[in-house]
């Protein structure tokens, strides 16, 4: 099937381009893009021509960052495209409903991706935990933004989520695994005095799970996320790709690599099957942290 991958910036040119290159299902047939492009795939750089000189491509891929998405989303889906967001799926989550609604009123396909979902050991995970009691769980997600966002200064915009945009990532293995949903009670969260979005953030759910986000951790990153159960302890780690159960190395590897080869895998079923899978879960975390939080201010940083 042919595909059209809209916003060529970093994550489009580090994983998308890569998986879809790599997929029996897919075709690259075009992109828009105002400044990138892939070398021998043609190239448009405004989406409303690219609707109307390309109605053989049936399925776009949008990578752009959430804000300035939705109108890409909703002029694909009114054109019969079936869409592919990249995560988190919209800068609000009623965009999400919207869309949602337009693509069943259309019969088209809408699937908000959430690659970390795809890790090696959240599947793993998920069994090993269904059944379980949780007595309690904690996530640490710390990275260095300057060196996973080099000169992206739409993270510290309005919309752009903050440390929520890699912490989403690690509530999206949560509502994955997690037997029973959990909802947010408390946050703190951390605003740089020149930025509109937060840098780090500190979660409290019920259920005993907490989670800490901090986007200034030079070094070593951590990715991990610790459940304490009736049945042993689990530990996830590398983001989600290796499992560790009561110490006990047992599943995964520290690639992150089969993530969009599984999305783009999950999206030719979606299409084949004329079915769309949206999910807000982890979205409604954030947006909850940012309705119900208390706000901390830092020194000013940047990129
Ligand atoms: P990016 O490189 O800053 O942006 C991607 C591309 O989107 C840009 O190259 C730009 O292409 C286009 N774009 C930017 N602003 C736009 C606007 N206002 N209107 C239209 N197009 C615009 O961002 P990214 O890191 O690839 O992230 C994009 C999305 O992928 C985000 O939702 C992010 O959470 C997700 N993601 C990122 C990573 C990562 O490691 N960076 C990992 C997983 C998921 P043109 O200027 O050529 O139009």
């Amino acid at each position: 099937m042919k595909i059209a991958l809209v916003g060529i910036g970093k994550i489009a040119i580090d994983q998308h381009v890569p998986a879809i290159a790599a997929s029996k299902d897919w075709e690259l047939a075009a992109t828009v893009s105002r400044k990138g492009s892939v070398p021998g795939v043609e190239a448009f750089t405004d989406f409303a021509a690219f609707l109307a000189a390309r109605p053989d491509v049936p399925v776009v891929s949008l990578c752009m960052p959430p804000v300035p998405r939705y109108p890409y989303a909703e002029a694909a889906l009114l054109a019969g495209r079936h869409v592919m967001l990249e995560k988190p799926p919209g800068a609000t989550l009623a965009e999400v409903h919207a869309l949602s609604a337009l693509a069943a009123e259309r019969g088209l396909t809408l699937y908000t991706t959430w690659h970390s979902r795809m890790a090696q050991a959240v599947a793993a995970a998920k069994a090993w935990l269904a059944g379980t009691t949780i007595r309690k769980a904690h996530i640490t997600w710390r990275e260095d933004v300057r060196k996973w966002h080099p000169g992206q200064d739409w993270v510290f915009e309005p919309g752009g989520m903050g440390v929520f945009d890699p912490g989403i990532n690690a509530l999206s293995i949560l509502t994955e695994i997690l037997p029973k949903p959990v909802h947010l009670t408390a946050a703190t969260l951390t605003f740089p005095e020149n930025c509109q979005t937060p840098i780090a953030a500190a979660l409290t759910f019920t259920g005993q799970v907490t989670a800490d986000f901090d986007w200034r951790q030079e070094g070593p990153q951590t990715w991990d996320i610790d459940v304490e159960t009736d049945k042993g302890s689990l530990a996830l780690r590398m983001g989600g790709n290796r499992l560790v159960i009561d110490g006990r190395e047992v599943a995964g590897e520290n690639s992150i690599m089969g993530e969009y080869p599984a999305l783009y895998s999950r999206m030719a079923t979606l299409v084949a099957h004329g079915q769309s899978e949206v999910d807000l879960a982890p979205m409604t975390h954030v947006a909850d942290a940012l309705t119900l939080g208390r706000r901390e201010t830092a020194p000013p940083f940047f990129l």
